[in-house]
């Protein structure tokens, strides 16, 4: 008899155990429970019309409009309508903040004129085998051997912007590959046109280069701002390249009007020599002192 009752205490409290954990009312004043008819609708595949390409789903596709993965340099580059843009592109915002810089070490060669070319990106020096990382969030465009970068993977960035990571002794990444900043897209080296292992890094937008010191600061390595003004003066080092260029195409002619224009190694006395006069007329004719140290590219009356 007491066995009985003891079973029949056992399933009347196992009942009333499971009847309140089953029967628990939805909580009406906690603003966070759904009523079940807002449930969102659940698209049927059939429904929505079907698109074969995927070139949509490419980083800036309406600022580019293609996705060329063969070409490393964007052919529709326009400098003219280039310098017409005025556009604030975000760097870091809560979607995306990520800046990892692609390699702590010393820059070797920063952007700009150099004695015989433009240098369009920054060097940063490692060991061959380092490991390069993506500056930012993207999706790989290029990845492939070039005679001149080496080994390069090029990165389209979804504000339009694009980097570039050259001479890599290794691609770690494939074309159409997403990235995210910090991730490892190949490892350091000395391929292509290279003298010593090297990270040969760009940032580009519309295929024009920018100087990456506009938006990273190479003594922290950190991003200077959240933000990148794009205008007139981003590509301004390309009107001051074209006169240094003419300048320098001269160098060592005498144009019309007796203006010379002074080459590498030129000094008074030996223009002075050359075209028949001395180095006191020269001084005077062109305000100079003897001890005045010529410009490459720089015109002097003879
Ligand atoms: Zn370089």
């Amino acid at each position: 008899m007491k066995k009985t009752f003891s079973f029949f205490l056992l399933f009347s409290l196992l009942y009333l155990a499971s009847a309140n954990t089953v029967a628990s009312p939805i909580d009406f004043t906690n603003p966070y429970t759904e009523p079940t008819d807002t449930v969102p609708y659940i698209f049927n595949e059939e429904e929505l019309p079907s698109c074969n390409d995927t070139l949509a789903l490419s980083p800036a596709f309406d600022l580019y409009e293609d996705w060329d993965t063969e070409n490393i340099h964007f052919r529709k580059c326009n400098i003219d309508s280039l310098r017409e843009i005025s556009k604030k592109i975000t760097l870091c915002d809560n979607n995306s903040c990520g800046y990892v810089h692609p390699f702590q070490g010393k820059v070797t060669c920063p952007f700009g004129a150099h004695r015989r070319y433009y240098h369009c990106g920054v060097d940063i020096d490692l060991e061959t085998g380092d490991k390069v990382m993506a500056a930012f969030d993207g999706k790989v465009r290029i990845a492939k051997k070039s005679s001149s970068y080496g080994n390069i993977v090029v990165i389209r960035h979804s504000n339009g912007l694009e980097t570039y990571y050259a001479h890599l002794s290794k691609i770690k990444v494939e074309v159409g590959q997403e990235v995210f900043a910090g991730d490892i897209v190949g490892l350091g080296g000395n391929t292509g046109n290279s003298r010593g292992s090297h990270l040969h890094f760009e940032v580009r937008y519309l295929g024009q280069a920018i100087n990456p010191a506009d938006i990273i600061s190479f003594t922290d390595d950190k991003l200077i701002s959240d933000t990148l003004q794009i205008n007139k003066q981003t590509f301004n080092y390309l009107a001051k390249g074209k006169k240094a260029a003419n300048s320098t195409a001269n160098a060592g002619k005498l144009l019309a009007g007796n203006v010379y224009v002074i080459k590498s190694g030129d000094s008074l006395s030996a223009i002075a020599r050359k075209y028949g006069t001395s180095i006191d007329l020269l001084c005077k004719k062109n305000k100079l002192s003897k001890t005045t140290i010529l410009q490459l590219g720089q015109k002097i009356k003879i």
